[in-house]
């Protein structure tokens, strides 16, 4: 060791060291509670279908306001609020049909359903198609309304599951000025037609149709954030009470 000048310094003998600073003892921090999402680990996987895609002709109904609804934007954004919805319940789900432009054939929607169906068992699987109903020629407006919901001919689980959706829609919509529709000839409310994507698929399917966008008063509110959040809102209550009834 040299000092300034190059010359060896003398070593320091006995120099007073300091005292060790007594450290308090800090505690951990501890982690924030994560708030536990109240079905997180439940066993039921909502397998959500968004009908049709960008290239679908027809399905889409224009405004007097110079907008237009097209049904594929619809169903996509109404299955994207469940999914954000059920991801906060902890719900799985899984969505089908990824795809905007390409309209999937009904029979590749169910078969992707029925993968997952194989996968993580038919009975914890629960399929939703959701689309938007229409009638007249898709340019005038018509006076048909409504929600409603859709199951394959016959008795089956996914009657039971339709009625539930049907319930939570009828005591929601009515607070928004609007109605269901239904149809009591089998003793519940729901309608029957066998359409490709309910029938071929393994686990209970249903299909909605949330509304008729061919309706002034009903397309204007399915065009609000509103409306749509209540759409939402309406599928995962019913999913909630189908969880929460097999349990
Ligand atoms: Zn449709």
């Amino acid at each position: 060791m040299f000092g300034k000048n190059g010359i060896t310094s003398e070593p320091v003998v006995n120099e007073p060291v300091a005292e060790e600073p007594v450290v308090e003892p800090v505690e951990e921090p501890k982690p924030e509670p994560v708030e536990k999402k109240p079905y997180e680990g439940v066993n039921f996987h909502v397998l959500l279908d968004n009908g049709h895609a960008s290239s679908t002709p027809g399905k889409r109904m224009k405004l007097e306001n110079g907008r237009v609804f097209y049904e594929y934007e619809f169903n996509r954004d109404i299955v994207r609020r469940i999914a954000r919805k059920l991801d906060t319940l902890g719900i799985p789900y899984e969505i089908l049909v990824p795809e905007v432009d390409k309209d999937i054939a009904l029979s590749e929607r169910a078969a992707r359903a029925n993968s997952f169906c194989s996968k993580y068992g038919t009975g914890n699987c629960f399929f939703i198609s959701v689309h938007s109903n229409a009638f007249g020629d898709g340019i005038n407006f018509t006076d048909a309304k409504g929600w409603s919901v859709w199951t394959t001919v016959g008795n089956t689980k996914s009657d039971g599951c339709a009625t539930t959706l049907f319930e939570v829609a009828d005591s929601i919509l009515p607070k928004f000025g609007m109605t269901t529709r239904k149809q009591m000839s089998d003793g519940d409310p729901d309608y029957e037609e066998n359409f490709t994507v309910i029938y071929k698929t393994w686990c209970p399917a249903v299909l909605t149709e949330n509304m008729f966008f061919t309706n002034k008063k009903e397309v204007m509110w399915l065009m609000t954030d509103e409306g749509r959040e209540v759409i939402a809102h309406i599928h995962v209550e019913g999913i909630k009470r189908i969880i929460d009834e097999r349990k």
